[in-house]
């Protein structure tokens, strides 16, 4: 209470997925010191690749206890050879040799990039996909560490086939979108999933909202990424998780204040954030 007295009068929330490197950095100092100030937390910083690893790393050292950065590569953009994913899995390894504070992800499968493919009449080859994730997998698994997963739709359940294969718990599904069935199976393994601010607009997330345990959920804000509806044209921000965690509460049925108690600790226990 003391430490929240300090900062603005703001309530507390973790922003559970950002793309901090993919804002301009002129940009992203004032955006979280401000959001720091005003009750922000902190932010799961997700990464692209190792240049954005590299750079995440540099702002949770930058900002420590605030940045929490994850380490991965990015599923919707072309893979480079192998050598660069075996560069990167050295790289995470490193780390946690050195004992620091750090998840995997974001990592997963490439739905948008294969589905537009497909529509155009492309063919479009998923397995090297399958075996780059199934490799970050077994990181995960190794190093015991949370993984946070970009993987929508029938993507989800092979995500879900490769995380029991190698009996991962600890993983987070951002912006979740999924068939009825999909969802019943990722409550059951006890994984997570993140909210958007497009649960103010669409129909899904609502019904994701509903189905989805409270004890399961967080916020986030997918950071740079515009969002439409009553969010039109206006710049993402880490405190705009905060208007995820307004509408799971009304959808949820609960007080604002206790709703955003729970997405605050269910953040700090996925990801080990004091
Ligand atoms: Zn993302």
């Amino acid at each position: 209470m003391a430490d929240s007295a300090k900062q603005g009068c703001e309530s507390s929330v973790i922003d559970a997925h950002i793309h901090l490197d993919l804002y301009e950095p002129a940009e992203l100092h004032p955006m979280l010191e401000e959001a720091f100030y005003s009750g922000v937390e902190a932010v799961v910083a997700v990464s692209m690749d190792l240049a954005s690893c590299k750079e995440n790393e540099g702002l949770s050292r930058r900002y420590r206890g605030r940045v929490h950065p994850a380490y991965g590569f990015h599923p919707e953009q072309e893979l480079p050879g192998d050598d660069e994913r075996d560069r990167l899995l050295e790289w995470i390894r490193a780390r946690h040799e050195r004992g620091e504070a750090f998840a995997i992800g974001e990592v997963g499968l490439p739905y948008y990039m294969r589905t537009e493919r497909e529509a155009a009449g492309e063919s479009f080859d998923e397995t090297p996909y399958l075996e780059w994730l199934e490799s970050f997998v077994k990181l995960a698994a190794e190093l015991d560490r949370p993984i946070v997963l970009h993987a929508v739709y029938e993507d989800a359940d092979k995500a879900c086939d490769i995380l029991q294969r190698h009996r991962v718990r600890k993983a987070h599904f951002h912006w979740f979108k999924g068939s009825a069935e999909t969802i019943a199976r990722m409550i059951e393994c006890g994984y997570y999933v993140s909210i958007t601010p497009d649960v103010a607009y669409e129909s899904e997330i609502i019904d994701l909202v509903e189905r989805y345990p409270m004890g399961q959920l967080m916020a986030e804000t997918d950071g740079p990424w515009p969002f439409e509806g009553p969010y039109s044209g206006r710049r993402t921000i880490p405190g705009m998780a905060r208007y995820a965690a307004a509408d799971i509460a009304r959808i949820k049925g609960l007080a604002l204040e206790e709703a955003e108690a729970i997405l605050l600790r269910n953040t700090k226990e996925f990801y080990g954030i004091a």
